[in-house]
């Protein structure tokens, strides 16, 4: 038994006509904590609860720190979630209903990191959103599903925030024997450190995230995922939130799943921006996400109205 579940891998036939091309969806989003991130934190758990740690801290208010919760909760080890003042009501609430103990602290995820891992104790494992071998491989079990039920992809489009999934699915593309198959890594405007990075051929450090896919904002990628992204054909690609929010909407109405804009990123690839895409078949990554609402996306595509 492993913490996330094996995901369906479905041809969508909406997305398909808008691309004009083969478009396969893998629906991360149906993890039971709502991402692939259960898949590398999960398997990371799992390491930890076998070496004996008797307590689990992230100060991640997104996803991450959601999916170790659930983790916790699921090998009865107690979890301690640190996240600054600024994570939603929704956020706070989706950690503390997986039984975590959560934590409000300072104005800034820096500051509620800092205080996450002064609390480390030596039975203590802190858990890291993207930067962690663990997580890698544990992310890479996706491609084995593919690999196991569905044709080579001609290209695998994905979102990146701090390089994690991307690492991961790498990984996985290389250990399945399909490491020709290229990337598309989407970004959205405003959070697009892998884009940066690679124009400028060094890891750029963004000063501050504006953009409405929170899950994407990592203020620089890992050190991995760069080295990869140069090693790796791959095809970098930044949308504005605008796309990304459409592509939430469409997909709701195409699959009735609500994603983050995060999420919508990548589905904002075969919607609008086709060319981007060789023929074939194309490997969507729903990454899902649970941080956003219907009311949510309501109210952002209220503010980009303006
Ligand atoms: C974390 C996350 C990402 C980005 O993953 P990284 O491993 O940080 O690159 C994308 N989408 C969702 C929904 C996420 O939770």
């Amino acid at each position: 038994m492993t913490l996330h579940i094996e995901t369906p891998l479905i041809q969508s036939r909406p997305l398909s006509l808008a691309a004009g091309r083969s478009i396969w969806l893998k629906l991360e989003a149906l993890q039971p904590p709502g991402s692939f991130k259960i898949r590398g934190i999960g398997a990371a758990c799992e390491i930890h609860a076998r070496q004996g740690k008797r307590r689990f801290v992230s100060s991640s208010g997104g996803n991450a720190g959601i999916a170790v919760a659930y983790a916790g909760r699921n090998l009865s080890i107690p979890v301690t979630v640190v996240v600054p003042q600024s994570t939603t009501e929704r956020a706070r609430q989706l950690i503390r209903q997986e039984n975590a103990e959560l934590v409000v602290h300072g104005e800034t995820w820096h500051e509620a990191n800092e205080l996450a891992l002064s609390m480390l104790g030596p039975d203590d494992a802190f858990l890291h959103p993207f930067d962690d071998p663990r997580l890698w491989e544990g992310h890479a079990t996706l491609v084995d599903e593919v690999a196991r039920s569905g044709p080579k992809p001609d290209a695998v489009v994905l979102s990146v925030g701090g390089g994690g999934l991307f690492s991961g699915v790498v990984e996985g593309l290389r250990r399945n024997g399909w490491g020709d198959v290229p990337v598309i890594t989407v970004e959205t405007r405003g959070a697009e450190g892998l884009a940066r990075s690679l124009e400028e051929g060094r890891r750029v450090e963004l000063e501050r995230i504006e953009s409405i896919a929170t899950s994407l904002g990592a203020r620089q990628v890992c050190q991995h995922a760069f080295d990869l992204a140069r090693q790796h054909p791959v095809r970098s690609c930044v949308v504005s939130d605008l796309a990304a929010l459409d592509a939430c909407e469409r997909f709701l109405d195409d699959h009735r799943i609500l994603v983050e804009p995060a999420c919508g990123a990548s589905l904002a690839i075969p919607y609008q921006v086709r060319d981007m895409l060789p023929e074939g078949n194309i490997l969507v990554v729903v990454c899902g996400g649970v941080t956003a609402s219907f009311d949510q996306l309501r109210k952002w595509r209220a503010a980009l109205a303006e």
